[in-house]
């Protein structure tokens, strides 16, 4: 029986997943210069927490989450996004009374059961931020803004498509207006757009089928029935958005498919990408802690997806890195390991051979372990207390006495 990884999952393995750990990093590190810190939740959360938070109306809960009872029969999910869950914690731990903002940022593994395709898996990776505690326009800039200069700094063309959604003051009465539209021209609509019409109306401008996208087309779009705070924030972001030289488009068709968002949504794209053309998304989510029982909070985030951002960085030339120990001989293997264990407890990427292999073969597994540098090893350097170092970049080689070796790497890796 040979078993397969389920659709939809992916593995990563090296040399590919040294991309993957590079990039992952990169990103870590852009979101801490940012001013965020990290933040780890749980994967596995009660159902109920996404059924509310995400909406019971949306795609994702309707569709698309991995449930299940656990042997206490009780309903579990595997996370489809982490908002909820940093919010739920947020409540948990009574962060609220720190009377601050939080800038929070997260990485991990999301999980929803959709049809699998290019940039779209059942298992896929998110990179994101929140800013929790302020309804200030510059965090909706600032998000914005981490994740604009992300991209630049690694090279990823994006198209920034701005809009707002309103809040629960100005939404429902749009809601009624939209309603009143699409039920005018049901006909045209695909079926789940017939559903949605009650359900979740805004969620229509979504809709990929043809039909639908020409009917809302002459949609009333949100936009313009917004209320004078709700117009006011939104000129405040663009406004900041000017000042930082960040370009963006209005796109009065932009909905973000979670319920819990207001005011500001939008959406980073990639040219690169295709049908699955997003890069990340997000928006303000000024109602979301009221709902899942915290205190009147605003929040501001954005999470994009990580293998996506694999699918359009420009290949990095490898960099070679670390060492290589090539042992020659019983004693001079057990020396080599000896002193690959001090260089590693120095901080040195080291590796080794094993199996008594030919110093041939042993400078090809080298070679292939993209290693900056060689040791060589045999039983006249053990004697002399030298090893031959070979630079593999520069094909150089030279002999390095064992006392000033990692002085001597120190110097060179
Ligand atoms: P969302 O949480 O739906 O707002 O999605 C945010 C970002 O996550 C999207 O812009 C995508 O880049 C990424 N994403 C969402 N769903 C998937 C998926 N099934 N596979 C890969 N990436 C995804």
């Amino acid at each position: 029986m040979i078993y397969q990884k389920l659709k939809g999952t992916v593995d990563w393995l090296p040399p590919q997943s040294q991309k993957w750990r590079l990039f992952q990093q990169k990103i870590c590190n852009h979101f801490e210069k940012s001013g965020f810190s990290f933040i780890e939740t749980p994967y596995l959360e009660k159902t109920a927490l996404f059924a509310r938070g995400t909406g019971e109306a949306s795609e994702v809960v309707q569709k698309q989450m991995y449930s299940f009872l656990d042997k206490n029969e009780e309903s579990i999910t595997l996370r489809p996004e982490a908002t909820p869950s940093i919010v739920r914690s947020y409540i948990e731990n009574k962060i609220y009374g720190n009377k601050g903002v939080e800038k929070y940022y997260y990485f991990g593994p999301m999980f929803r059961y959709e049809r699998p395709q290019r940039g779209r898996q059942r298992q896929f990776f998110q990179y994101g931020v929140e800013i929790i505690g302020t309804q200030d326009a510059k965090s909706d800039a600032e998000t914005i803004a981490a994740f604009s200069y992300l991209y630049q700094s690694l090279h990823i063309d994006n198209q920034l498509r701005l809009n707002s959604i309103g809040c629960f003051q100005c939404r429902p009465p749009y809601l009624e207006k939209l309603k009143k539209y699409l039920i005018q021209n049901k006909s045209s609509l695909c079926e789940e757009c017939k559903v949605r019409v009650e359900k979740n109306p805004l969620r229509s401008f979504d809709c990929k089928k043809e039909p639908c996208q020409k009917t809302l087309e002459k949609a009333p779009f949100i936009l313009h029935d917004l209320c004078e705070s709700c117009k006011t924030h939104f000129l405040e972001v663009q406004n900041y958005l000017k000042y930082l030289g960040i370009t963006y488009d209005i796109l009065p068709k932009l909905v973000r498919g979670l319920d819990y968002y207001t005011k500001t949504a939008f959406e980073f794209a990639s040219t690169k990408l295709g049908a699955q053309d997003a890069l990340s998304g997000g928006g303000r989510y000024d109602e979301l802690i009221k709902v899942l029982g915290g205190p009147e909070t605003s929040a501001v985030g954005c999470a994009g997806g990580f293998e996506r951002l694999l699918l359009v960085v420009e290949e990095e030339a490898p960099k070679r890195e670390g060492v290589f120990m090539a042992s020659l001989g019983e004693e001079a293997e057990k020396e080599g390991l000896k002193i690959v264990t001090e260089l590693r407890n120095e901080g040195i990427r080291c590796l080794l051979s094993y199996d008594h292999k030919s110093l041939k073969s042993q400078m090809r597994q080298a070679d292939s372990a993209y290693v900056k540098f060689v040791c060589i090893l045999g039983e006249n350097e053990l004697r002399s207390r030298k090893v031959m170092v070979k630079d593999m970049e520069k094909s150089t080689q030279e002999e390095v006495s064992l006392a000033d070796l990692k002085g001597y790497l120190d110097q060179h890796v």
